[in-house]
């Protein structure tokens, strides 16, 4: 079989698509010889011949030899050089070249073919014994350090010690006898080290080199890069054999990196840097200060030191015509390598450029708009999960970070305030306009409140669907869950960390995106929703059969979620209403009645507080669809928990104390996520649910009487398992609308329908189907009924799983396909088959994840509902699922 392409003098063996094979380097270069750009001539050894040496012992295929003889004898012809030649000598590259790119990960040899005799030949030829001996000393080096195996050091300490022996600082100090020196210095350290000379013969350094950069596949840190980007190992690395051309041959050479954009903001101009008489690694390796590519650029950044435009304007012409080139030929944004060696051009590498969200932005909708690229696919350029990044403010990346601790990025973007220890403190420094970060333990439906008047919030407990996160999410409040080392102390009234101690009051930063807490404030950066963010927007909304709807109760939420696009409410959680100060009180006193008559009575309170709330929601949604969820939550959760909150909430509201407390303890249940809650409390209590129906038709029968649009209220019922729930909720739902509609004299559409939450409601969802014109997957519940995992606790353990490779991903962030997957399509299947027109949707966090997007187009569901802030990423992602 062929293990060796050729490529060089305008035409390759091989070309773009053969990446699997050649990788991403050597099918590019491939690529731009055949376009008749200048590549020095060179020849790839595939991928395949790694993965076979790694599957046969370490051994190379049994052809291999005699191709890369024949690769270099082309070189050979191509360049007029001749490998291991004293007088004209061909000197190569050797470089490494996955599928995926993994920058710095592998090893590179540069120089490969010097000796004691060719370096004379390359002194002859480019005139300048000082390149040459710097040139050999350089290659010995590197060599010597990836080859060989010895370190580095060695060589810095013995060039240092010539520099202090001849008193100076900087290399391009040392002469050409200097450099020979040094020369003379490397090889016998090595002899010293090794018990046997540095090799001098070009062809056992080639097989040295090719059997490092092999050897480099497995070395730690390829293995480490691998397995954060899953890379197969299997995929093995390609090597890379290039003539060497020479950036460092004087005034006239020069070696750089560009980018046909600005790969940070997307701007659409050449972006870039390089340095006169240099190689490549003196780019990287930061010694000199490189220059700007433009003169404009130059001028932006107020430096002295000449453009490339200016310095060598005529080969920055040629340039510039082969970088347009190249973006039009790849049809995006080029990360370019390239040197000039005595005022010729070569060009060394070039992919499409790693971007920042912003440029990934820009860059997508410029090109689709200078016509390089269509809408749609502008459309799957964008990383939709990345578009979080632009949704919030961020902390500016050139900041400094001073990092006390980290969590869980459990809600992103980034917020500056003072430290406060309770909801209500939050509330109060909030509403006199004070930034406050809200740290505690863990949060419960009491804190919303202080999570509303915080500009983010940080917990020591609970993972990525604990409450905190959830709602900090759906409020587009940053938050850090489950910083374990901080140590809260609300009575004294501070914090400690690491040795460190942060009073209340102190400010902090939170970063949600990355999961880090700082002390001190930080500089941001404002999001923009216009602009290329609408336009792409505007492009994925035509592309997708998906709709998207928000999980919002708030008015604020409302409207935000309608601001970023949000086609209805596809859950609103009612418990949310409950906390309310004006109504907490009321709430309690339902609660605390000893029968039906004192709750119904309590409720009459409640009714025109829950009816306001709708009139708001459904005029801010103005006709779109209102998905309402009854009641959910356990109702010891509306209880105050400690005896002193207690105390003050029978003296705030003339309860009795004794009787709040004996209430609490016998509402008290052991495993209350699968106790007295959802639907059972409509089933126990159907006064609450027809006070919540009331009051949904009520608010529904305001609206159209003030001539505004009648919205369309979905009534959800959580948590049903069985048919004959659903029947009996369904005839109260029913029953109650009916009753209002007639007393109000109105006609109203209305769906009445359910969560699917239960692995039996997914299996019966025929039975549900009967009575529920719509179902709703809340997957938080469905996959921690599914696995039997606790979506509060499971973050305990879910790392040790997710270590171990059992799961891959979190199923409470990303949904589990093949199970609970499977039980949605089971249900949408069976739900269809008795109610044809059955309305699917998704509301659990997975409804804004992007491979669960997918997964719900691919099933066919109708709509997702996500967090507001999680609604762009919900459609950019539905448009590509539908792609
Ligand atoms: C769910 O269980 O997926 C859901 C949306 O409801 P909640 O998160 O309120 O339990
Ligand atoms: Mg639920």
């Amino acid at each position: 079989s062929r293990w060796v392409y050729s490529f060089g003098g305008g035409g390759a063996d091989g070309d773009a698509s053969m990446k699997n094979l050649l990788g991403g380097k050597g099918a590019n270069l491939a690529e731009m010889s055949s376009l008749g750009l200048p590549v020095p001539p060179g020849f790839t050894i595939t991928t395949e011949a790694c993965t076979h040496y790694y599957s046969n012992d370490k051994q190379y295929p049994a052809e291999l030899k005699e191709q890369v003889a024949v690769g270099l004898a082309t070189v050979e012809k191509l360049t007029g050089k001749t490998f291991g030649d004293t007088a004209n000598p061909l000197l190569v590259s050797v470089r490494s070249g996955a599928r995926a790119s993994m920058p710095g990960m592998m090893d590179t040899v540069l120089n490969l073919g010097l000796n004691d005799a060719t370096v004379e030949g390359l002194a002859k030829l480019s005139g300048d014994r000082r390149f040459a001996f710097d040139s050999y000393r350089r290659f010995i080096q590197m060599y010597s350090n990836v080859v060989l195996d010895l370190d580095h050091h060695m060589f810095e300490e013995i060039l240092d010690e010539h520099k202090e022996r001849l008193d100076v600082t900087v290399d391009t100090a040392l002469t050409a006898e200097d450099w020979e020196k040094v020369v003379a210095d490397y090889k016998a350290a090595v002899q010293q080290e090794l018990g046997q000379a540095f090799p001098q013969d070009p062809h056992a350094q080639l097989w040295g080199a090719v059997g490092a950069v092999f050897a480099s596949w497995m070395n730690d840190r390829a293995k480490f890069y691998r397995r954060m980007h899953d890379i197969p190992e299997s995929w093995g690395t390609a090597v890379n054999v290039q003539s060497m051309v020479f950036g460092n041959m004087g005034d006239s050479s020069a070696t750089g990196v560009a980018f046909t954009r600005n790969p940070s903001t997307g701007e659409a101009r050449l972006y870039g840097e390089f340095l006169i008489n240099a190689q490549g690694e003196d780019v990287v390796a930061g010694i000199r200060t490189p220059q700007a590519l433009t003169k404009i650029a130059r001028e932006e950044m107020g430096e002295k030191a000449p453009s490339m435009e200016e310095a060598l304007p005529e080969v920055f012409t040629q340039f510039k015509a082969v970088v347009d080139k190249l973006e039009k030929h790849y049809r995006d944004m080029q990360d370019i390598e390239f040197t000039v060696e005595q005022g010729r051009l070569y060009m060394l590498q070039t992919r499409n450029g790693k971007r920042t969200a912003k440029a990934a932005l820009k860059v997508a909708v410029d090109l689709a708009s200078e016509g390089l690229i269509t809408k749609e696919e502008a459309v799957m350029r964008v990383e939709p999960a990345s578009l979080d990044q632009l949704l919030h403010p961020t902390i500016d990346p050139a900041s400094p970070r001073d990092v006390i601790t980290t969590g869980l990025p459990a809600s992103p973007g980034a917020a500056t305030g003072k430290i406060v220890f309770s909801s209500d403190e939050a509330e109060r420094l909030g509403s006199s306009g004070e930034a406050v970060i809200l740290v505690r333990d863990e949060t419960s439906p009491e804190d919303i409140h202080g999570m509303h008047a915080a500009r983010g919030i940080v917990t020591a407990r609970g993972g990525m669907t604990s409450h905190a996160a959830v709602v900090a999410r759906g409020m587009g409040r940053p938050c850090v869950s489950g910083a374990g080392e901080l140590q809260i102390d609300g009575k004294a009234g501070e914090l400690r960390v690491r040795g460190r101690t942060f009073k209340a009051g102190e400010i902090i930063t939170i970063d949600g995106s990355k999961g880090e807490i700082l002390a001190g404030t930080v500089k941001m950066i404002e999001p923009e929703l216009t602009g290329d963010f609408a336009t792409l927007m505007e492009w994925a909304d035509k592309t997708r059969r998906l709709k998207v709807r928000a999980n919002a109760e708030t008015p604020l939420d409302a409207r935000t979620a309608r601001q970023f696009g949000a086609e209805g409410i596809g859950l609103c959680r009612t418990e949310h209403m409950f906390f309310d100060e004006d109504r907490i009180a009321a709430v309690r006193e339902m609660i605390l009645a000893d029968d039906e008559a004192g709750r119904r009575a309590a409720l009459a309170k409640i009714l025109p507080m829950q009816r306001n709330d709708f009139v708001e929601l459904f005029t801010i949604m103005e006709g779109l669809p209102v998905t309402i969820r009854l009641l959910d939550p356990p109702l010891h959760e509306f209880l105050p928990h400690t005896e002193a909150d207690l105390q003050a909430v029978a003296e705030a509201t003339g309860l009795d104390a004794a009787k709040l407390m004996r209430r609490a303890k016998e509402l008290h249940e052991t495993n209350p996520m699968l106790g007295h809650r959802g639907c059972r409390l409509g089933v126990s209590y159907p006064e609450i649910y027809e006070m919540q129906v009331r009051a949904i038709f009520e608010a529904a029968c305001e609206i159209a009487e003030s001539g505004k649009t009648a919205p369309i209220p979905e009534i959800m019922h959580p948590l049903v398992a069985k048919g004959e729930e659903m029947r009996f909720l369904r005839q109260l739902t029913d029953k109650t609308a009916q009753a209002v509609l007639k007393e109000r004299g109105r006609t109203i559409d209305y769906q009445v329908g359910t969560m699917v939450e239960l692995p039996r409601a997914a299996i019966r969802a025929g039975d549900l189907a009967e009575n529920a014109e719509f179902f709703s997957f809340g997957t938080n519940d469905l996959t921690q009924t599914t696995f039997g995992i606790s979506r509060d606790d499971s973050g305990r353990f879910l790392g040790a799983y997710l270590e171990k490779g059992i799961f891959e991903k979190d199923p409470f962030v990303s949904l589990d396909q093949d199970g609970v997957g499977d039980l949605i399509r089971i249900a949408a299947e069976r739900g269809r088959a008795v109610r044809p027109n059955v309305k699917l949707g998704i509301c659990g966090e997975h409804g804004g994840d992007p491979a669960s997007i997918e997964f719900c187009e691919r099933v066919g569901l109708d709509y997702v509902s996500c967090s507001p802030f999680r609604v762009p990423i919900a459609r950019l992602a539905a448009a590509q699922a539908a792609v």
